[in-house]
């Protein structure tokens, strides 16, 4: 049965997977060993660099390999709160991954200034520059966080334009990619800012993801916990993940999977067959550029844990929200940021395909719901 819950994570990659096999028998030792297997792995781990470089863009020494993306926005945000002044703000998007949006609070607490969003939540690039509030100074924003792609609602944010407006204003900027890699065309992927992103969401393993420095910063340098990666990042790199990362983006790069408009045809028909099917559905951002796998709904009647579990019943997955927010009861924080109450949002289900979903896959999901909508009813 379809798995419509890959914006959680995708299965891995069989190309991955056999680099990952590989490398694990190749090279399993620690790239700091100063003998020569270390040095291997090392003059490896240095060629996967550069082919991240040549996938993504910029210099291969911009590249610093984590644990993923939740590492990789805490990194980011210490350094930011370590070395930009004191007196300064910083700009968040609300509808932010809580990996962002948590230690970002936790760090700068009163001096988070949240960006404004239309009613699709896309960030209002315009509000930003016409009240002149970026630049480095007290009570100004000094770093911006916007996201590439929504994990909720699939919205594509402006993230080149907002890139570009930073680097103008001499302002920092932070793009996380996650949701964005894989799906969409990842060449220059935010811009000169930092960039970061898990290899689990494109059919890379769990547990290693990429952070790309800022093209203008010192990087990373005087973390704690180690002088691994030139010391941005300290702790053993985990070579086969990382290389079984570098061939799921690489192939997922060649699948072109952004030039084939039958998939947005196939979500944008569910979405006009469910919304017709089961009246009061409702797709959130509907009218707003979206991923192609992505569509979260607000379904007219029953909590979303209850779809979920008689979809998963029928075999079907999909989520009540982001991955790490389904476990607990509350409402996804996009949705209230969104504007939806509390009790819209806990009726709030996301849906979200990857590559080898068919429309055939898309129209069984459609029976389900219907299916499905009988049973939540009672
Ligand atoms: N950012 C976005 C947009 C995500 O969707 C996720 C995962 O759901 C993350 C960050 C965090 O990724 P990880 O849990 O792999 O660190």
């Amino acid at each position: 049965m379809p798995f419509f819950d890959h914006n959680a994570t995708t299965p891995l990659a069989t190309v991955a997977r056999d680099t990952w096999l590989r490398a694990q028998d190749e090279a399993w030792q620690n790239p700091s060993s100063a003998y020569r297997a270390g040095t291997q792995v090392k003059i490896r781990l240095d060629a996967a660099r550069e082919k991240f470089a040549i996938l993504l863009g910029d210099e291969a020494e911009r590249y610093v390999f984590t644990s993923g993306a939740t590492e990789g926005a805490n990194l980011v945000l210490a350094h930011w709160a370590r070395t930009l002044p004191e007196d300064s703000l910083i700009g968040l998007n609300p509808t932010e991954h809580p990996c962002v949006l948590a230690p970002a609070l936790a760090l700068f607490g009163s001096r988070v200034r949240w960006l404004s969003l239309d009613a699709a939540g896309v960030v209002d690039l315009a509000s930003l520059q016409r009240d002149n509030q970026l630049g480095y100074g007290a009570g100004r924003i000094a770093a911006v966080v916007v996201m590439a792609a929504n994990n909720v609602t699939g919205v594509l944010q402006p993230w080149a334009q907002m890139a570009e407006l930073c680097q103008r204003s001499g302002v920092a900027y932070l793009c996380d990619a996650s949701q964005w890699l894989g799906k969409l065309p990842s060449g220059g992927i935010g811009g000169e800012g930092f960039v970061i992103a898990s290899a689990h969401k494109f059919g890379g393993p769990k547990g290693v993801g990429l952070l790309k420095l800022a093209k203008q910063s010192e990087g990373l340098r005087g973390q704690l916990g180690g002088g691994q990666e030139r010391g941005h990042r300290g702790g053993t790199e985990d070579f086969p993940a990382i290389a079984a990362m570098g061939a799921a983006l690489a192939e997922a790069e060649q699948k072109k999977v952004f030039l084939e408009t039958d998939r947005l045809r196939w979500r944008d028909d569910f979405e006009r067959d469910l919304t017709l099917a089961i009246p009061g559905a409702r797709v959130v951002a509907g009218g707003a550029d979206r991923l192609w796998n992505t569509v979260a709904l607000i379904m007219p009647f029953g909590a979303n844990t209850r779809w979920v579990t008689r979809l998963d019943k029928r075999g079907v997955q999909i989520s009540t929200g982001s991955a790490c927010a389904s476990g607990k009861s509350g409402p996804s924080s996009v949705l209230s940021a969104l504007g939806f109450d509390v009790e819209s949002a806990q009726r709030g289900v996301r849906v979200s395909a990857g590559w080898a979903t068919s429309e055939q896959d898309w129209r069984e999901l459609l029976g389900a719901f219907t299916a499905v909508a009988v049973e939540v009813r009672e």
